[in-house]
């Protein structure tokens, strides 16, 4: 359902979300029998989708298990990664499968096959009835996460995705109106390939280790050479280990006759790259001679 990461590890909000991740499941099974029963496309369109919502919840429970160990001598970095990659698997196999929703909607479309309106109806109605108790029990998670707006406007689609599956029904039970079945299901399709597109960009861009979007590596030179006896900053690396943690490696070059305030500098850097970037984790290199890839290296 909402794809939410409010970091609160207390059971409150854990058996919550284990609530949310059967909740959802047994949506997803209901609309899949419910879908084959009709031979509704649209149906079955939607509890992909509600599948791979239920698979992302799961991901992050169980990525709440391996986040909480912490990083020992093998694993520097600790677990933090498991979300990312599991959210990694789960969107790949959900492009496959819209694709090949995509084609069965166009099959279809070109030769329309009889629906059970009725059905259609109900268990849509159920699926809708579901997704907007999930948004009711997660509300007092969301509140408090930063991913708060874009997981309700997720919800908002959701919600009306399930809608249109029961305007579709009734237009079918009234009118044989059967073409609507696989515009409502290439539709659909479209809309998870949407949202898994932004998705997979972010997860992509942490796992191709990508400056995070709200830091611009010019502005961190600019603010660490405005600081004084920094000569020049280079060799800038941000990166972020998940959604949360961003770190920084770069290269400092110091005024000689300053090398004894050595200390003085690098509380300086470190306070101001928490202070305006909000980075707490950095490595940095000081030199009192430029390196040789100082020049051509940002
Ligand atoms: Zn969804
Ligand atoms: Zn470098
Ligand atoms: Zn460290
Ligand atoms: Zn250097």
């Amino acid at each position: 359902m909402a794809h939410t990461h409010s970091h609160d590890h207390t059971g409150k909000a854990i058996s919550r979300l284990w609530f949310t991740f059967f909740l959802n499941l047994g949506i997803s099974v209901a609309q899949l029998i419910g879908g084959f029963l009709s031979n509704s496309m649209a149906l079955i369109s939607d509890a992909v989708h509600n599948l791979s919502d239920t698979g992302s919840v799961g991901v992050s429970l169980v990525a709440r298990k391996y986040a909480n160990k912490s990083a020992d001598k093998q694993m520097t970095f600790g677990y933090r990664r498991a979300d990312i990659i599991g959210a990694f698997i789960n969107l790949i196999i959900l492009i496959g499968v819209s694709l090949f929703l995509v084609k069965e909607g166009i099959e279809r479309f070109l030769q329309p096959e009889e629906i059970d309106g009725s059905i259609m109806f109900w268990v849509a109605l159920v699926g809708l009835v579901g997704n907007v108790l999930s948004v009711y029990i997660l509300h007092s998670d969301s509140k408090r996460s930063l991913n708060i707006k874009s997981a309700y406007v997720h919800l908002f689609w959701d919600a009306a995705a399930s809608l249109t599956i029961i305007v579709g029904g009734v237009l079918i039970l009234y009118y044989d109106l059967y073409i609507i079945d696989p515009i409502l299901t290439i539709g659909i399709a479209l809309y998870i390939l949407y949202t898994t597109y932004n998705m997979l960009r972010e997860t992509v861009s942490i796992l191709m280790e990508a400056t995070p979007e709200d830091i611009h590596v010019d502005s961190i030179k600019d603010e660490l050479e405005s600081i004084s006896h920094v000569r020049d900053v280079h060799h800038i690396h941000v990166w972020k280990v998940d959604e949360h943690q961003k770190m920084l490696e770069c290269h400092a070059h110091i005024d000689k006759s300053y090398s004894s305030l050595l200390e003085e500098i690098k509380s300086e850097i470190k306070a101001c790259l928490s202070d305006r970037f909000d980075i707490t984790h950095s490595a940095i290199e000081f030199e009192l001679e430029p390196c040789e890839s100082s020049t051509h290296h940002p």
